[in-house]
């Protein structure tokens, strides 16, 4: 099945307490896709400038991402900067430069029409309405970030109710729904029409919200992690990728698709950029989702008990 990503493709520069790198391939769209790429066919709706490299471009096609929909527009590509402190779960922006993105008009090229998999990446909810006027999907999910929340709220509030999930990340959710509660938060959300809920807790795990129930994904001991930019969206990007190649949209696989995700996730962050995810064998993947198994396994308790 074919998922389509509408997000941000971008050229990030970054601090973290482990290194500067400026320029460096990055975006929501970009970053998601990478992820999905190593579970089904994935296309990227997106807009580059003319200073986007040819070997990005590569880069996306080596790894089989369908980039038809990704329109070259003369002007500078979508930059992002920030920098992480030694609490790596919390992004500071230093500067948004929208660029080429503050004059698209998203279009889905037409064969792509019939993607079945929709993700919505972190991008101005009003693109992400106009790429929903455009297609029925099977499934969609959206994420966003605080810029949109601050400056966007009205049009993210109609997106969000047209979606299957909302994923956002801790920090976001508390702030969209004013509490410091994450259950409070996310009950608010689903109130609001949110349909199943999201909240990504960086190293430590996810939690799932449905209006029946609840589901925590285990925290990974990440002992390699250079650069957070783009968890969030390789998490999604596993997430949305999984289910669009099984198909099953129970509530046991998407327990597992968000496992899955936090397996991405937990690779992403290991270097900067997308350099991990390029070296990365599905081997590995494989082997981390049994070791998240692991971690969060216990038993029943005793008889002597009961
Ligand atoms: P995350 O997965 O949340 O760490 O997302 C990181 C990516 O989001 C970076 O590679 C940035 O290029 C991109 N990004 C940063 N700010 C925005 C924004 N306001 N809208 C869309 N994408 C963004």
């Amino acid at each position: 099945m074919t998922l389509l990503i509408l997000g941000t493709i971008g050229l990030d520069t970054i601090e973290t307490p482990f290194g500067k790198k400026q320029d460096i391939l990055g975006g929501s769209a970009v970053h998601a896709a990478v992820s999905a790429s190593f579970y089904t066919d994935t296309a990227i709706v997106g807009v580059a400038g003319s200073d986007f490299s040819q070997e990005h471009m590569d880069f996306l096609k080596s790894r089989k991402i369908n980039t038809s929909g990704i329109s070259i527009m003369p002007g500078e590509t979508f930059r992002w900067s920030g920098y992480y402190e030694y609490d790596m779960n919390q992004a500071h922006t230093r500067d948004t430069k929208l660029n080429v993105y503050g004059k698209f008009e998203p279009k889905i090229p037409a064969d792509l029409l019939n993607s079945e998999y929709l993700f919505l990446a972190n991008l101005d909810p009003e693109l992400q309405l106009k790429i929903l006027d455009q297609t029925r999907p099977k499934f969609a999910a959206l994420d966003t970030m605080n810029f949109w929340i601050d400056t966007k709220r009205e049009f993210l509030h109609e997106a969000i109710k047209r979606v299957d999930f909302v994923l956002m990340n801790e920090g976001e959710i508390r702030q969209f729904m004013e509490t410091p509660n994450l259950p409070l938060a996310a009950s608010r959300l689903l109130k609001l029409g949110a349909k199943n809920v999201i909240v990504k807790k960086g190293e430590h795990g996810a939690l799932l919200f449905t209006p029946n129930s609840h589901f925590s994904a285990p925290s990974y001991p990440q002992d390699v992690l250079r650069d957070p930019t783009g968890a969030g969206d390789s998490f999604a990007g596993g997430f949305m990728g999984y289910l669009a190649k099984t198909g099953d949209l129970s509530e046991a696989n998407i327990r597992r698709a968000i496992v899955i995700g936090s397996v991405m996730a937990s690779f992403n962050v290991e270097d900067f950029s997308l350099d991990r995810m390029k070296r990365l064998k599905f081997k590995e993947v494989l082997d981390r989702f049994s070791e998240f198994r692991r971690f969060s396994e216990f038993e029943a308790l005793s008889a002597v008990l009961s």
